[in-house]
């Protein structure tokens, strides 16, 4: 067990990926945002779609809950077909932006360089960025966790300055398995790349905050929270439905 003091202020986001429609949006903030209003000792974000983002920026404005886009471009315009740039993202009302999903390092061949190029882009225009890493199950199981750690925090956040930058560990044999890392092995690995951001950022590195994902629910939200170096959680599928979102916002304060 750990003792849960949190020196860094929480931060709850839900990554929707590509699910709902503007409809669903707005009716999950409605029956959300109620729920959820008064809690002002957390970061709350929701992360929709591109196309629900003004929708929601627009319902969100003067709430608890902040936007947030799940991908951004690092060029500011131009012939980039299908892409979006962070100042449109802050256009359309965002305020952070997830970068380095696994999901997008897998299905859309990102590498820590593309990464690193959007990350810098993203902070140049204002965004916070929530910088995803983790490791797959087979580099877990071949002891490779902590070098791969290490090359996406040293890549991806090369020339990178600390400020406005959050990380979230996400080992990609728990996300959307229902395989949550333990406490201890989330505690573990945060630690790690927390000493690693030391090594990048110095003193600033106890100020950036850490989530964790990877299958987390209202059931095991508490004792993941409970771990010293575990600041939040980026969330998938437990965020889709308000109730469940709502019961993760509220995890057990210490
Ligand atoms: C995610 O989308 O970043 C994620 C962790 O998904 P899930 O919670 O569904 O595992």
């Amino acid at each position: 067990m750990f003792l849960n003091i949190k020196m860094r202020r929480p931060c709850l986001a839900a990554n929707w990926k590509m699910n709902k429609t503007i409809p669903e949006a707005i009716d999950f903030v409605d029956s959300f945002l109620p729920a959820v209003s008064g809690i002002d000792d957390a970061d709350i974000l929701i992360a929709p779609p591109f196309p629900s983002l003004f929708a929601l920026a627009e319902k969100l404005a003067g709430t608890e809950v902040r936007l947030s886009a799940q991908n951004v471009f690092y060029e500011e315009k131009g012939a980039f077909t299908g892409e979006v740039s962070p100042g449109m993202l802050r256009d359309a009302g965002c305020e952070y932006v997830i970068v380095g999903h696994s999901e997008r390092r897998q299905y859309f061949y990102e590498s820590d360089e593309i990464i690193n190029r959007k990350i810098k882009a993203a902070l140049k225009n204002g965004l916070r960025v929530i910088f995803c890493i983790g490791e797959s199950l087979s580099e877990r199981e071949t002891g490779k966790t902590f070098d791969v750690l290490t090359g996406q925090i040293r890549n991806g956040l090369k020339d990178v300055g600390g400020e406005g930058l959050i990380v979230a560990y996400e080992p990609v044999w728990a996300i959307g398995t229902g395989k949550t890392a333990t406490p201890e092995q989330a505690q573990e690995a945060h630690s790690y790349i927390r000493s690693k951001l030391r090594e990048v950022f110095g003193g600033h590195a106890d100020a950036i905050r850490i989530l964790y994902g990877g299958s987390v629910t209202p059931e095991n939200i508490d004792s993941l929270m409970a771990c010293p170096d575990v600041d939040g959680g980026l969330v998938g599928g437990a965020s889709l439905k308000s109730e469940s979102f709502e019961r993760i916002v509220k995890f057990k304060r210490g």
